[in-house]
């Protein structure tokens, strides 16, 4: 009997290319042995794919663990057909899709348990258009979810989709920044999945987000100081209604941000690094940071070599930021940094509130009475309060170099999570624990024994 599979509908997902091809050449390839070469080559592929998650959820699971050092970030940026205002539960046909406001949802996910939520999720609701989307971006709203860290580990794990905000020089730069300032903080992998296989616990977050949301009208985007009490049926404001998501454990409105894309040309252009998969950036392994700051880049092509197996060490790595290298004579040649981050200062990014100005009146307008005067008066507020902020920002810090430099201060004096480095108990390690208790006497298991080759 002939079984008619449907296709599945398209959606707005990028697909693997590896999958999309390889299926492509094993239906319609020229010969039998290329058919069944493409079939092997899937099955390798379906295998890296399960590697990659295994690698992802134990990262993860490292993370909640109070004795590992490390801690795992995912992030994630909603499509923004869900989120964009206003969400009315039967939207009348004068509020067209093409005249609703696109907000943006970017999610900051903490591998560490919440309640009975495996993830603490930070939510950033912005105006779609207000900022660049770039690596400064990134950055900035990272900055703010680590303000908000209880404590901080010296291995940080960054999962996040290929996309040009996240696998950029300037982002590269940012993290290199960001050792430099942090002094808890050694080394941050960076790990992009494989395109059209990044089902992540953030995808499972968004849907979460996307069904509360089709259950309430939701009018404006309101934000951070609203001390209003409402009750969930009422709530007519985005901000709130993303706070009673009970895995959602906070939603911020008006995070600063700032411009780092100077950094840009101080770094290193290794070609090549932004096609790898894994990137790691470290301070020196010796600690030796005496000639300014040694921080190194190295890269892998695939996630598979991760900490877990602790192969990075093979990798070669590179100087992050420029170099200059002069002869002293014709034996002592002399590299020299000529960046120092440390004396690096980001400027405020610029916001673009015009075309936000313009689709906001137009909605409005084209409204009506549909929108109460506190609706109209949030959508107010959450254009200029940005600017507000940093205006109070800048007032009370007179610079920007005091308003960057309050969010390092606030960053560095996290805890450290765990005085332990991640992988201080090496097998060898514990090799000597175990065969010191077994001399005293305690049971401590039996090994296995080595298999034997005939
Ligand atoms: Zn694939």
């Amino acid at each position: 009997m002939n079984v008619n599979l449907r296709e599945r509908k398209s959606d707005t997902l990028t697909r693997c290319s590896v999958c999309t091809s390889l299926r492509e050449i094993m239906r319609s390839g020229d010969s039998e042995d290329l058919r069944n070469k493409s079939k092997k080559d899937l099955e390798a592929h379906y295998s890296y794919i399960s590697q990659q998650r295994i690698i992802m959820e134990t990262l993860s699971k490292q993370s909640r663990d109070p004795d590992s050092d490390v801690l795992v970030i995912l992030s994630d940026s909603m499509s923004n057909k869900y989120s964009k205002l206003p969400i009315l539960l039967s939207r009348p046909k004068n509020i067209s899709d093409a005249i609703r406001v696109p907000m943006s949802l970017t999610t900051f996910q903490f591998a560490l348990q919440n309640g009975t939520h495996m993830f603490t999720n930070f939510d950033y609701v912005l105006h779609q258009t207000l900022y660049k989307h770039d690596g400064s971006f990134t950055f900035s709203l990272l900055l703010d979810a680590l303000t908000k860290a209880k404590e901080l580990p010296s291995t940080l794990v960054l999962i996040m989709d290929s996309a040009r905000p996240n696998k950029c020089f300037t982002m590269f730069g940012c993290l290199g920044l960001l050792l430099s300032k942090v002094t808890t903080l050694q080394r941050v992998f960076v790990l992009f999945p494989q395109v059209g296989h990044t089902h992540l616990s953030v995808d499972s977050h968004f849907g979460t987000v996307s069904s509360h949301l089709k259950e309430t009208d939701v009018y404006d985007p309101k934000g951070e100081d609203n001390n209003k009490k409402l009750l969930k049926q009422y709530c007519s404001e985005l901000s709130e209604t993303l706070k009673m998501i009970p895995s959602v454990f906070d939603v911020v409105s008006d995070p600063t941000i700032f411009d780092f894309s100077r950094l840009n040309e101080e770094v290193n252009k290794t070609p090549g690094l932004c096609s790898t998969n894994q990137i790691v950036i470290s301070r020196a392994a010796d600690g030796n940071d005496s000639d300014g700051f040694n921080i190194y880049i190295s890269s892998a092509p695939s996630i598979s070599s991760s900490i877990l197996f602790e192969t990075s060490s093979k990798e070669k790595a590179t100087k992050l930021f420029k170099v200059t290298i002069s002869c002293l004579n014709t034996f002592i040649i002399a590299i020299q940094d000529t960046f120092d981050p440390l004396k690096f200062f980001p400027t405020f990014q610029i916001r673009s509130t015009d075309q936000v100005r313009k689709a906001v009146d137009n909605l409005l307008t084209v409204g009506g009475s549909m929108f109460s005067p506190l609706n109209v008066d949030n959508f107010d507020q959450s254009m200029s309060q940005y600017g507000k902020n940093v205006r109070k920002m800048q007032l009370r810090h007179k610079s920007i170099i005091s308003a960057f430099g309050q969010i390092v201060t606030i960053i560095n004096r996290k805890a450290r999570k765990t005085q332990r480095p991640l992988h201080s108990t090496t097998d060898n390690e514990h090799m000597t624990i175990v065969n010191h208790l077994k001399r005293r006497g305690y049971g401590v298991g039996h090994l296995p024994k080595q298999p034997k080759f005939d």
